[in-house]
């Protein structure tokens, strides 16, 4: 697809790649000092979260190892169920690690608060969530993500890893997607 078909998809640019990259630095400072000396697991929950990992784990400076996750939650396209499939499990065992579950975006919130009562389960030391993005008025749970990059309006966005029927992934910045596209 040519640039210029991209541009006409994008309702506006919300975040840009050079805010982005700012907030994970400041993130990863915070879970460098949070995290000296602990045993710690970064688990990504695929395929949204691979640019936020990707870009987090490089401005971290603690090594910490990565894990992921598939999950699929069934629903309409555009909004989770809350009912939850695991499609890929974990590779690394929980018990006694401090987890670091890395998001892409905190919507309603059903998909990680899952996820969470399930990590709950298998024995970590400590389970910590870090999401890029949280749209607030979209939480129908309450989920304490303790590092937040940016709380965005209720809208569909795309780009930076986020994706519409799996087109726009590879978008730096993330953008409102303009509503002809899925209407
Ligand atoms: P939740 O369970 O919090 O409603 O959302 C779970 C997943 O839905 C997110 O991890 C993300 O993959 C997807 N999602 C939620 N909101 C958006 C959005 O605005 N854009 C895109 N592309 N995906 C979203």
């Amino acid at each position: 697809m040519r640039a210029a078909d991209i541009q006409a998809d994008l309702d506006r640019v919300l975040v840009t790649d050079e805010q982005i990259q700012e907030k994970l630095a400041e993130l990863a400072a915070r879970v460098d000092a949070d995290y000296a000396g602990k045993d710690v697991l970064l688990v990504g929950v695929l395929k949204g979260a691979i640019m936020v990992m990707a870009d987090f784990a490089r401005h971290l400076t603690i090594d910490a190892p990565m894990d992921w996750m598939a999950v699929s939650s069934y629903g309409a396209s555009t909004k989770s169920s809350g009912v939850v499939q695991i499609r890929k499990d974990l590779d690394t065992p929980l018990e006694g690690k401090h987890v670091l579950v890395v998001e892409d975006i905190i919507d309603s919130g059903l998909t990680l608060s899952w996820l969470l009562d399930h990590f709950g389960t298998r024995g970590a030391a400590s389970i910590e969530v870090l999401t890029a993005f949280r749209k607030p008025d979209a939480m129908k749970v309450d989920i304490d993500a303790k590092y937040v990059g940016f709380d965005i309006p209720n809208e569909f966005v795309i780009g930076y890893g986020l994706d519409y029927a799996e087109r726009y992934r590879g978008l730096r910045d993330v953008a409102v997607l303009a509503p002809h596209v899925y209407q």
